[in-house]
């Protein structure tokens, strides 16, 4: 039996190191799975956009256009928002009850975190990852696709589930990673990760020109300064970047730029072609999803009630076990 569960944060459009690093290893994992909950993280967006909740409503149904433009097929797999299904947060918090703060605080995104918001750091924030072990273990999630910067967190959620399992006698599975060929694609910055919140990223919802003009943008080789300078793609974004999208040519365009026998402009505009062709389909139809009136709330609306109708059967059996009782029921 395999479970996934799967979600983004709706902290802006999602963009092209979103799509390698998540989309394709998540369409790849739902060719075997049994069930598949594909979650809009709206509750996770408040960690870092508590401030901007209006951004965070607007960012879900984008979303949601994207997951649904790359392929997932919202008659097969549940497609849902996180806050339509409170049983995430009654979970979070029985797990919470039997975390130690301490744990918490060695997690290297909440620090990453806190530097980047630069606001003090918040209750949730630190919760983060018990919400997230939450999100899982509600579906009985064992397979999990994500990006690098995310294994740290699978990594904490297995051993919640352990310490869940050992106290209440539970059989929750301890879910896997399921990475990506380019698990952290680089930003436009060639410093940081590929990320909403820094700026440094290309949307899926950018035109093909938006694209070209934002990969001429990109930083290349800090160190090649020349043309006549031979460059070194193992430091440059552009070359990852083949690799991710054409990797039929990376090879050939990293010769060229070692001999410098390739400027960094022609690199990057071959490199926009190729970015273009590779998400040409994928804008198409983008388009014909977000023209359909209505489409994508009906979407998120079975998929909230068939996600509740699961993770509702895991906390009755949770309280049952628990002896937590209902009363009126
Ligand atoms: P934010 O800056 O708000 O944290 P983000 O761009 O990091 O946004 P998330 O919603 O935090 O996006 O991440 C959603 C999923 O996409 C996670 O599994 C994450 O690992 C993956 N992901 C995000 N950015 C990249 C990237 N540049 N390369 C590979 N995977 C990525
Ligand atoms: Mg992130």
């Amino acid at each position: 039996m395999t479970r996934i569960l799967t979600g983004d944060r709706p902290t802006g459009p999602l963009h092209i190191g979103h799509y390698v690093g998540k989309i394709v290893p998540t369409l790849a994992a739902l060719e075997h799975a049994d069930e598949a909950y594909v979650m809009v993280a709206d509750y996770h967006a408040f960690t870092t956009h508590y401030l901007e909740p209006l951004s965070v409503r607007d960012a879900v149904e984008e979303m949601v256009i994207d997951y649904l433009a790359a392929g997932i097929d919202p008659e097969k797999h549940v497609v849902f928002v996180q806050s339509q299904v409170p049983e995430h947060l009654e979970l979070a918090y029985l797990l919470g009850a039997l975390t130690p703060v301490s744990h918490l605080e060695r997690v290297p995104t909440y620090k990453e975190k806190i530097q980047e918001t630069g606001r003090p750091p918040t209750f949730a924030l630190l919760g983060y990852p018990v919400l997230m072990a939450s999100d899982i273990m509600v579906y009985r999630g064992d397979t999990v696709p994500v990006g690098d910067d995310q294994v740290p967190h699978l990594e904490f959620t297995r051993e919640v589930v352990r310490r869940f399992n050992q106290a209440y006698g539970f059989d929750f599975p301890e879910p896997q990673p399921y990475l990506s060929h380019v698990p952290r694609l680089a930003g436009l910055d060639g410093e940081h990760k590929m990320s909403k919140s820094l700026h440094n990223q290309i949307d899926l919802r950018m035109s093909a020109e938006e694209t070209e003009a934002r990969v001429t943008q990109m930083v290349t080789d800090p160190q090649r300064v020349r043309k006549s300078d031979p460059g070194r793609p193992e430091v440059c974004p552009a070359h990852q970047y083949y690799e991710a999208f054409v990797p039929e040519e990376a090879e050939d365009i990293a010769t060229q730029c070692r001999g410098a026998a390739v400027g960094c402009v022609a690199c990057k505009s071959r490199l926009a072609g190729r970015i273009n062709d590779y998400f040409r389909e994928h804008r198409a139809r983008r388009a014909e999803i977000a023209s359909r009136s209505g489409y994508v709330k009906q979407v998120l609306h079975e998929g909230g009630i068939a996600a509740r109708k699961t993770a509702r059967r895991t906390l009755d059996e949770v309280h049952a076990k628990l002896g937590i009782s209902r009363l009126g029921h």
